[in-house]
């Protein structure tokens, strides 16, 4: 019998950190649920969390240290002790030559804290360079430069309670909704319970979030300041600010006070794009409401105003003396699951280990007594950008990557991509091959990931969970914390052999407890808390100090803030705006953002075709009248440049977005999507950043648009075994990535199918097309043949059993519904014996009513014109008509993570619906 043991985790997507419960055979991971005990979640997932085990299949992993000597040569597989000495020697030889800022690390907030603290040692102590950044750099940077510059520390001062406690919810930059499904969850069960709480919405589009507001702010991107400033001048001159609060605990008012004077409701609108009697709703629902917590997330922190933005929706609340108490305060929404695991072990150029600053000379001495060393470097070290342009003019040499996908991730990827290039040595660890960043690496050290790691994370609110391993390490991959330990022993004997400084770590545990020492007397103290409390307990907040009975739930309920006055401060710095702004050659502002079910660059996420049934290709969205301006029908190709690159996506028409406006998601990268130009949203935006936090604006771009018509197309599937997916996805992209645009997906998850469709401007030859065939259909499978001479259209259909399992359209244009047939008889393996002589035909027989649709509910897998049916269909309001159809479809009824979509159809449905007498 099958013995299923069950282990406790944390979900590895967002910075909510939910606890998850991880069931295994003792060779796979066969479940997950939500654990019951932990909370952030209290038992419940969203769709990327509940479906985590589906993404642990052993295909597309990296299980074997790789290296290449020559520079163009094909990286072997090699063991451990070698890809160790060469990594060694390598930088060191670089370090003995060119000093310890030839070379940079950068990190991710997937690595669990005691990773982090292993690559921080290794960088300042063992190398002896500041040259340490992380991807947290482009997710919160501006958050922690906001809090440090305001309350002077970096630590979110609520937590996840305070949205029950809450009477105005004020969310600006985030749609939570998608992207921290779990608070969402928590935030609709409080508006359901406490019908009065208020919810504000801050966002350029008409995000799900947006749609349940009972205000929505529809600003011009990268207008926060401006309506911040112009809600707190109307607070001022209506005296509805705390004038006590802000004499006795704060510093500064009377500059914010100066410079916010001129900015009216009235002059904000105009620069925001809203009303005016919007702003002054919005600041009115602020001075009414005992308690308002804010949220906010990427659309605050990526932009070149980020810290601005931040430090302007703080200064409201501290204006207010909205902080220190339940149900208030600014609530920073955290991106990746460990990004404060990161920043408390000073994982970032400008932070040392336990919240210290690589600026303070005194903190800089304490760190070095504590590691046993005569000084710690006091050059500034290089922050994400700046690291990248070091190592495209030769400043950098080499580069250790760590759980990250630069290559995706970061802004104006062609500089990126080249910087990569010219490196002498790119180290890339990481645990799946689909990362675009492998392609670069000179040497690949092979890791562990979720469900194979122990340790510890931090969480939006301030909590540290205990992981634990479900599975053994597989093949050769080692936990991150043992590679940069390993190697920071090889790199001490070749650079620093005397020193009595301690790499050599042998356990999680023992790393954990060298970082718990660290935090002594710091505001993030945990000397209080014990690694085995953290599974006897469960998860806990810091700080905790020695001698404390229990962790701080919040922060600054005594109103002294961490400052050397004690006091906060208000930061008055002026409104600016984007930094690219709109021409005549490039006037659409694009903002990018996330979808449902993906996670960043979707090298997990994109490994199961459940989360691709929710969004299931690259597409810009723009307003119906854009596209009919342009000449764009819905699901045309568009070509979209900027200064920067260009991308080529089907367009699709959006109420979400403004005329003007265009939005593309993050996830889709050269894995998905190719083209003979560099391919995603990142070749669209701009390097430019926040001075004060360094944190790029990877949410705007300026940009143009125009429809791109292809002279020939090629759509095709076909059946692929599960561990082949990765493997057969890549074979197709690099056959079609000469075309001028070609994406690959998996399309079902019990069938394992392969979907790719590609557009072009050139008609590839016949022994092109052959070499397709032989990737799509394999020799024994019978393939019907269809060529037209005179439109140059031909179609192959492969039958195995009488069933479909792969077809290929070709030519000038595509014959939609034979393809969209084909498909759905593909997708329902329905049996085609008798349906022979349709399958060739330019469209289906008369009797083919096509339902396929997006997948709105993942787990109970219902699609969206199923839901939009059986929604006209029933009777009553809104309510009604949902809970009637979540009653006989389910839709809704597990994870939850479709109800805010299916709220709007609902609305949808019954103000459609005629009106009784
Ligand atoms: Fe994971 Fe979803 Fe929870 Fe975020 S909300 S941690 S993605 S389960």
């Amino acid at each position: 019998m099958l013995t299923i043991a069950e282990v406790k985790s944390t979900c590895p997507y967002c910075g909510v950190g939910c606890g998850v419960l991880v069931s295994t055979d003792g060779a796979n991971i066969v479940s997950v649920r939500g654990d019951p005990d932990h909370p952030a979640n209290f038992g419940k997932l969203c769709s990327k969390g509940s479906t985590l085990h589906l993404t642990t299949r052993a295909g597309g992993r990296l299980l074997t240290p790789q290296v290449r000597t020559e520079r163009d040569a094909v990286r072997k597989e090699t063991n451990w002790d070698d890809a160790i000495t060469q990594v060694a020697e390598r930088f060191a030889a670089i370090i003995r030559e060119h000093g310890p800022d030839a070379v940079a690390f950068y990190g991710s907030g997937q690595l669990l804290t005691e990773d982090y603290y292993a690559l921080n040692k290794l960088a300042r102590a063992v190398v002896g360079t500041n040259n340490i950044d992380t991807n947290s750099r482009l997710c919160m940077s501006s958050a922690v430069a906001g809090y440090k510059a305001t309350l002077g520390m970096d630590a979110v001062p609520t937590c996840y309670e305070d949205i029950d406690h809450a009477d105005l919810l004020f969310i600006a930059g985030s749609n939570a909704a998608w992207t921290h499904p779990i608070v969402f969850r928590r935030i609709e069960a409080a508006r359901e319970k406490r019908p009065t709480q208020k919810m504000i919405v801050v966002d350029p589009r008409r995000t799900e979030t947006a749609a349940q507001a009972d205000l929505h702010l529809a600003i011009l991107p990268g207008t926060d300041v401006a309506l911040f400033h112009a809600m707190l001048h109307w607070l001022i001159w209506e005296e509805r600010v705390d004038l006590d609060f802000i004499a006795a605990h704060t510093e500064n008012f009377s500059a914010l006070k100066s410079l916010v004077r001129e900015l009216s409701p009235a002059v904000a609108a105009r620069l925001c794009g809203v009303p005016e009697r919007d702003i002054i709703t919005a600041a009115r629902w602020w001075a009414e409401s005992g308690n308002v917590l804010s949220m906010y997330c990427q659309g605050l922190n990526q932009s070149t105003s980020g810290t601005d933005k931040n430090t302007a929706l703080i200064g409201l609340h501290l204006a207010t003396a909205q902080i220190g108490k339940a149900g208030a305060g600014p609530f920073s929404l955290t991106g990746q699951p460990n990004a404060m695991g990161g920043r408390e072990v000073g994982a970032l150029a400008n932070l040392l280990p336990g919240h210290r600053e690589v600026n303070n000379s005194a903190q800089r001495d304490e760190v070095a007594a504590l590691w046993g060393l005569s000084t710690i470097s006091d050059r500034p070290g290089k922050t994400a950008v700046e690291m990248f342009e070091a190592l495209e003019r030769g400043e950098i040499k080499a580069v250790w990557i760590a759980c990250t996908n630069p290559a995706h991730s970061m802004p104006d990827l062609t500089r990126i991509h080249s910087a990569l290039r010219k490196a002498e040595f790119v180290v890339v660890q990481d645990a799946f091959a689909a990362s675009e960043t492998v392609a670069f690496a000179d040497v690949v050290l092979p890791t562990t990931t979720w469900g194979e790691k122990s340790g510890t994370v931090t969480n939006s609110e301030r909590r540290i969970s205990r992981l634990t391993a479900a599975l053994p390490s597989p093949g050769q991959a080692r936990a991150d914390w043992q590679i940069f330990s390993q190697v920071g022993v090889e790199l001490q004997k070749r650079l620093a052999p005397n020193t009595s400084l301690h790499t050599a770590f042998s356990t999680a545990q023992q790393i954990w407890e060298e970082h718990r020492s660290m935090t002594v007397g710091r505001d993030l103290d945990i000397s209080g808390l014990e690694y085995q409390s953290l599974i006897d307990i469960g998860a806990q907040q810091w700080p905790l100090p020695s001698g404390s009975s229990a962790p701080r739930v919040r922060l600054y309920e005594d109103a002294v803030f961490p400052t050397e006055s004690g006091k906060a401060k208000f930061v008055a710095n002026g409104y600016r705006g984007v930094a690219e702004k709109l021409t005549a050659k490039f006037p659409l502002a694009l903002t990018t953002g996330r979808t449902r079910d993906q996670w960043h660059t979707m090298t997990r996420t994109g490994r199961s075709a459940y989360l691709l049934g929710h969004d299931a290709e690259p597409q810009v969205q723009l307003h119906a009248n854009d596209m009919t301006r342009r000449g764009i029908a819905e699901g045309a190709w568009a070509q979209v440049r900027s200064v920067h690159g260009s991308v080529i996506m089907r367009a699709n028409a959006t109420e979400s977005v403004r005329s003007g406006q265009a939005f593309i998601t993050m996830h889709w990268g050269q894995n998905f999507l190719r083209g003979k130009v560099i391919s995603g949203v990142n070749a669209l935006t701009s390097s430019a950043f926040c001075p004060q936090s360094k944190q790029p604006e990877l949410k705007h771009a300026a940009v143009h648009v125009e429809l791109f018509t292809p002279v020939w197309s090629v759509a095709a599937f076909a059946i692929v075994p599960a561990a082949q997916l990765d493997a057969a996805r890549m074979r197709w992209l690099d056959h079609c990535g000469s075309l001028d645009v070609a994406y690959a997906v998996p399309i079902e998850g019990e069938v394992c199918g392969l979907w790719c469709e590609s557009a072009t401007s050139e008609v590839p030859d016949a022994q092109w097309i052959e070499a397709l065939d032989a990737l799509l259909f394999s020799p024994e499978t019978q393939v019907l043949r269809y060529d037209d001479v005179t439109s140059n259209a031909t179609r192959r259909v492969a039958v195995r059993d009488d069933f479909v399992v792969g077809a290929r359209l070709s030519g000038g244009t595509i014959a939609q519904p034979a393809l969209q047939w084909l498909r759905s008889l593909f997708l329902t393996r329905t049996n085609v014996r008798s349906l022979s002589r349709w399958l060739l035909a330019p469209a289906p027989p008369e009797s083919f009513i096509r339902t396929e649709s997006k997948t709105l509910c993942t787990c109970f897998g219902v699609g969206e014109s199923e839901i939009s049916n059986a929604l006209n269909e029933a009777a009553g309001d809104a309510a009604t008509r949902l809970k009637t159809v979540q009653q006989s479809l389910r839709c809704g009824t597990n994870c939850g993570s479709c109800v805010p979509e299916l709220k709007q159809l609902a609305r949808k449905a019954a103000l459609a619906a005629p009106q009784a007498a």
